[in-house]
C-alpha cells in the first residue's frame, strides 16, 4: 500500500512516466491472450459440489412428505410444510407465511410485480397498470435483474444514491415515498447487497417499515437473497421486517424472497415468498391460474438434504471456506494495486457474492472496455444501475465467486492495470 502515491498530488512529468508504464504492462496483458469472466455471481463447481448427493435425492423409494402427500402428484400450492419450516427462521417468516415455490426467486419477484400491475393489492384500490407512470425506488448501486423488471413492465425507476458515508439513504427514501402516489414499490437487498455487500441496520428497518407512504398500496420487495451467505464468523442478523411492518401497522408492506440457488444448485433450487396473509391469499390466487403446484419431488429432495437450518447453517459453512479465500484475494490485489492512489474505492463484503468497485468518475466504462480487449470479461458499466446509466461512470460489480482463485489473480491485477490506465487518461486528459 505505502508504495503507491495519491495520483492528484503527482506532477504531469511522473503521471506521464507512469501512464507509459502502465501501457507496456497492459500490451503484456494483452499478449498473454487471457480469457477470463468476473461477470456472474455464479457459484464455482467446488461449490455445486457440495450439493451433489442431492443428485441421488429422494431416491427410488420415498417420495412421501410428512404429512403422507404423495410428492409425483399434482397439488400443494404453497410448497411442502418441511421445507417451509427449515427456512422460516432463517427468512424470519413464520411457516404459515411462508410458501416454497421452483427453482428461482426472482420469478415471484417478477409475478409478484406483473401480478400487482394487473390486479389490486390488497389495500389497493387501482391496480399499478392504471396509474400514470408508476415508479418504484431504486437503491444504488443495485441488482440489475430487479431493474430489468421494472423497465419491462414501464415502472420508473428512481435511483436513491448512498449517503456520503455509503450508507441507505433512508431520510431521503422516507420523503420520496410520502411525497407520491406514483410510487408503488421499492427494491431492496437487505443482506449482504448485491452489489454492495451493505445490510440494512435495526433502525433503517424500522423506519422503512413505519414510514408514512402516499400510496396506500406501496410494497417492499425485500430479496433476501444473501440471507444466510457469510463470508466471516460474524454473522450479520437483520430485523424481521415482517414482524416490523406488522407492529408498525403495515402488515401488508413487504413481500420477502429468497431461494437456494446459492445454497445448493443455481437454477435447481427452490425458492421462497414470505408475506402477511392477505398478500399471500392474493399471490396465491394468481399463483393457482398459473400452476397446479409446484415441483415437490425437488422440494423433497431438499428436506432429505438439508434436514433442518442447521443443515442449511453446516452447508453454508463450506460454501464459506470456499469462497472466503478467493474475496480475500480481491481484496489483497485491490489493496496493493489501488490502495492510496485516490482513484478507486471498494467495498469488503462480510457476506453475500460481489465486491462494489468505484473507478475515478467517468472512467468505469473505459475500465471494462480495456479489461475486455485484454481478455477478462467484467460486469457491463452501468448495469447496477436503473436503465443500465450510471451518471457518473464509475461503479463496477466484480463477481468473485466462479473462477479459481489462481484465474481471479491474474484478472484482478489486470483490472488493477486497467483501473490506473483509464485513470490517468482522464487525468491527463
Ligand atoms: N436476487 C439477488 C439479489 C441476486 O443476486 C440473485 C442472483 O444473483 C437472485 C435474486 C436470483 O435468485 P434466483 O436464482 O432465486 O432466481
Amino acid at each position: 500500500m505505502g508504495h503507491v502515491d495519491e495520483f492528484s498530488a503527482l506532477g504531469s512529468d511522473s503521471l506521464l512516466a507512469l501512464r507509459e508504464q502502465l501501457q507496456k504492462e497492459y500490451l503484456r496483458l494483452q499478449e498473454r491472450g487471457l480469457k477470463l469472466d468476473l461477470t456472474r455471481g455464479k457459484p464455482s463447481a467446488e461449490q455445486l459440489d457440495f450439493s451433489n448427493e442431492l443428485l441421488a435425492l429422494p431416491g427410488p423409494d420415498d417420495y412421501r412428505a410428512a404429512d403422507g402427500t404423495d410428492c409425483r402428484n399434482y397439488g400443494g400450492l404453497l410448497g411442502l410444510t418441511e421445507l417451509r419450516e427449515i427456512f422460516s427462521p432463517l427468512l424470519q417468516v413464520p411457516t404459515a407465511q411462508l410458501l416454497a415455490s421452483d427453482n428461482s426467486s426472482l420469478s415471484l419477484m417478477h409475478d409478484t410485480v406483473i401480478h400487482a400491475m394487473l390486479f389490486p393489492l390488497p389495500g389497493g384500490r387501482t391496480r399499478w397498470a392504471e396509474v400514470e407512470r408508476p415508479a418504484f425506488l431504486c437503491p444504488v448501486p443495485g441488482y440489475d435483474r430487479h431493474f430489468s423488471i421494472c423497465q419491462k413492465f414501464g415502472i420508473e425507476m428512481i435511483p436513491v444514491e448512498p449517503t456520503a458515508d455509503g450508507a441507505l439513504d433512508i431520510d431521503e427514501i422516507e420523503r420520496l415515498a410520502a411525497s407520491d402516489a406514483r410510487i408503488k414499490g421499492m427494491w431492496f437487498v437487505p443482506k449482504y447487497g448485491n452489489p454492495t455487500g451493505i445490510s440494512v441496520t435495526a433502525e433503517q428497518a424500522r423506519r422503512l417499515a413505519a414510514m408514512p407512504t402516499a400510496a396506500d398500496d406501496f410494497r417492499l420487495l425485500w430479496d433476501d437473497a444473501y440471507s444466510v451467505h457469510h463470508l466471516t464468523d460474524q454473522h450479520t442478523a437483520i430485523a424481521p421486517i415482517l414482524a416490523l411492518c406488522a407492529e408498525a401497522g403495515h402488515p401488508d408492506r413487504v413481500f420477502v424472497f429468497g431461494s437456494t440457488s446459492k445454497v445448493t444448485f443455481a437454477g435447481a433450487g427452490v425458492s421462497f415468498l414470505g408475506t402477511s396473509a392477505a398478500n399471500l391469499d392474493w399471490f396465491q390466487g394468481h399463483l393457482s391460474k398459473r400452476t397446479i403446484g409446484p415441483d415437490k419431488v425437488n422440494q423433497l429432495r431438499h428436506v432429505r438434504f438439508l434436514k433442518d437450518a442447521d443443515g442449511v447453517r453446516k452447508l453454508m459453512e463450506r460454501h464459506r471456506e470456499s469462497l472466503a479465500p478467493k474475496f480475500a484475494k480481491v481484496q489483497e490485489i485491490l489493496t496493493e494495486g489501488l490502495g492510496g492512489t485516490g482513484v478507486a474505492h471498494w467495498t469488503d463484503a462480510h457476506g453475500g457474492y460481489f465486491i462494489s468497485l468505484d473507478v475515478l468518475d467517468g472512467t468505469a466504462a473505459e475500465v471494462i472496455r480495456l479489461a475486455k480487449e485484454a481478455g477478462i470479461a467484467l460486469t457491463p458499466a452501468g448495469s447496477t444501475y436503473p436503465y443500465g446509466k450510471d451518471p457518473r461512470d464509475r461503479n463496477i460489480r466484480l463477481a468473485p465467486s466462479f473462477p479459481p482463485v489462481a484465474d481471479l489473480d491474474t484478472a484482478m491485477r489486470a483490472v488493477v492495470v486497467c483501473v490506473k490506465l483509464a485513470a490517468l487518461d482522464k487525468l491527463l486528459g
